[in-house]
């Protein structure tokens, strides 16, 4: 696909891309590679946490505008592009300050002498990011592999090139070196290619399982280390006890945030009976309140999903989902009169287990609604998934909703909160959603070599 900025509002070009050329890899590889072997990588921690207090202090100066450049590129809210450029800065002034503790050597207190584990770079990585946050998935893998001292390679999602290539002048001007990372318009065979090389000790990928398990599966052929995170269908759980007005307001916040684009959005909504049909009431009423429009407009409550391509693959999957014996509650239309690429909120109901859309992830602002009788009812509905990102649990009795958090088969869980993402807190998943964390001191561990050193008695 040739990387290209298109206006997912109007669906106007704005401009396309060169790709690099095989040979401009095996630069930025040689480039990398070199980086690795040198004093900056090897060498003490302080001098590339410098680069992420730069860098932290380099984005806080430009929310705006890098909010502008995703909003056009990819059609998030403006507001919550601001979000996400905040939260970036946050990430990196997150590693900046507790990367040299995370990485210290933790001791082994042993009858063989003196011992202790040191966490060393394992040498250049590839990173293959999506496009529905494009710079906070770019940061959750720079800010703490540049700390640890591996070299980064990365290939962005081929609808964001223009906040790709911004993002790599903003860590330059932070003053990373040449090599510690670089944004390559690259092909999947080229993504393969790098794979292979000896050079490249890792690959960390957030996307789709299909391209997951295609790039683990490259990886592992050559016995290399991978992270993925991967889709989820999570469940936002509305229990009989729970605060119904805060749950409804959450509910809708957690479906149409991102117009519905994001991996741990609350995606299957799993009702006790008991509240069932007042909640369905207010959820409708929300998801109905929407404002469609210029995501730069702040006035603007919908945006359009990020390509053409993504609203004519989700208003397939709702169409077969109805077809297959589902209840269309609201929506399931494109929204009328529009160049963008808006698809109306959507409620479907009465999903059975032989619908297609049972287990399917829909990545756009359309919700499931399931009504179970009991928790027991609620915990086999939420586990009967092949995934397993994360999941929200709503009830005032905390007892009921730990116990509850412990039976579901996600890497998260949030009582009483939608699913949330903070760069102190780990981010990962478990079945099909993948494996490996992101974010927090179990972020930073994923790619370094922990190194056993023993001084014999
Ligand atoms: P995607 O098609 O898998 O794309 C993600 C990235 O993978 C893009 O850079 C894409 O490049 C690249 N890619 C695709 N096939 C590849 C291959 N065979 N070899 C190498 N690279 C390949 O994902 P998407 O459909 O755009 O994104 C949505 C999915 O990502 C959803 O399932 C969502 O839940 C998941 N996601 C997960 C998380 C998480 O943290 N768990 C976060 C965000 C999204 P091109 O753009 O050039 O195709």
């Amino acid at each position: 696909m040739p990387y290209q900025t298109v206006n997912p509002f109007n669906n106007k070009l704005i401009k396309t891309y060169p790709d690099h050329s095989d040979q401009q890899v095996q630069q930025a590889l040689d480039r990398a590679h070199r980086l690795y072997k040198s004093e900056w990588s090897q060498g003490p921690v302080q001098s590339r946490v410098q680069v992420l207090h730069k860098l932290s202090a380099l984005i806080a100066a430009r929310v705006d505008d890098l909010a502008k450049i995703a909003s056009e590129e990819m059609g998030k809210l403006i507001e919550q592009s601001r979000g996400e450029v905040k939260l970036c800065a946050a990430i990196a002034s997150y590693y900046a300050e507790h990367a040299e503790t995370f990485l210290q050597p933790t001791r082994y207190p042993t009858d063989l002498g003196e011992a202790w584990v040191e966490n060393s770079p394992i040498g250049v990585l590839v990173a293959v990011e999506p496009w529905n946050f494009p710079y906070y998935q770019l940061m959750r893998v720079l800010a703490p592999n540049l700390a640890a001292g591996n070299p980064i390679l990365v290939k962005h999602a081929s609808i964001v090139p223009h906040c790709a290539e911004v993002f790599e002048q903003l860590v330059h001007e932070a003053g990373a070196p040449e090599g510690a990372y670089t944004n390559l318009f690259i092909s999947t065979d080229q993504v393969g290619t790098l794979i292979d090389d000896d050079r490249v000790q890792g690959v960390a990928l957030t996307g789709s399982e299909k391209a997951g398990s295609i790039v683990a599966a490259r990886a592992a052929s050559k016995l290399k280390k991978s992270t993925l995170e991967l889709g989820g269908n999570d469940i936002f759980a509305v229990l009989d006890d729970c605060d119904l007005e805060k749950a409804i307001k959450a509910a809708a916040q957690a479906r149409l945030s991102n117009c519905g684009q994001v991996c741990t959005a609350a995606k299957r909504f799993i009702v006790h009976e008991k509240v069932a049909d007042a909640f369905l009431k207010g959820f409708t009423a929300q998801m109905q309140a929407v404002k469609p429009g210029d995501p730069l407009d702040p006035q603007t409550t919908l945006g359009p999903l990020s390509s053409a391509q993504a609203l004519k693959d989700l208003a397939k999957q709702v169409d077969e989902a109805v077809k297959a014996g589902a209840t269309l509650h609201l929506g399931g239309k494109k929204v009328e009169n529009t160049d963008g690429n808006f698809y109306q909120p959507t409620i479907l109901t009465g999903i059975t287990r032989d619908n297609p859309a049972y287990f399917q992830e829909f990545f756009g602002p359309v919700a499931q609604v399931y009504v179970v009788k009991d928790d027991e009812e609620l915990v086999t509905l939420a586990n009967d998934s092949h995934y397993g990102l994360g999941g929200a649990i709503f009830t005032q009795d905390t007892a009921r909703g730990k116990a509850l958090a412990s039976r579901i088969e996600t890497g998260m869980v949030y009582i009483n909160s939608a699913t949330d993402t903070a760069p102190e807190l780990p981010f990962g998943g478990v079945k099909r959603s993948g494996y490996g964390r992101e974010l927090s001191d179990l972020g930073i561990k994923e790619f370094v070599n922990q190194k056993l050193v023993v001084i014999a008695k």
